[in-house]
């Protein structure tokens, strides 16, 4: 159960609170407690955000998951290699 106001939600450290009544665009989304936005209203913000990009932008975000992917499985295999070392020792 989310606190009721962003104060009691201060108090208590939560990241959320939910007023139960509905933002400016009519969401009865929790808010968040640093900015007091409704996490709908962010949600739908990030999508239209997500949407405008351009091809190149995408293009960028791919090559950045794809980098991400590659460290991410070099990490494995150099600790896959490492727990195998000790093993062998
Ligand atoms: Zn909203």
């Amino acid at each position: 159960m989310l606190p009721r106001t962003r104060q009691e939600a201060i108090d208590q450290g939560m990241p959320k609170y939910n007023t139960q009544k509905s933002c400016k665009n009519g969401h009865l989304s929790p808010r968040r407690t640093l900015s007091g936005k409704c996490t709908m209203c962010e949600a739908d913000k990030q999508r239209r955000n997500l949407a405008r990009r351009t091809p190149e932008q995408k293009e960028m975000s791919r090559a950045r998951a794809r980098a991400r992917d590659k460290q991410k499985r070099l990490e494995i295999r150099a600790a896959r290699q490492l727990a195998n070392r000790r093993i062998e020792q």
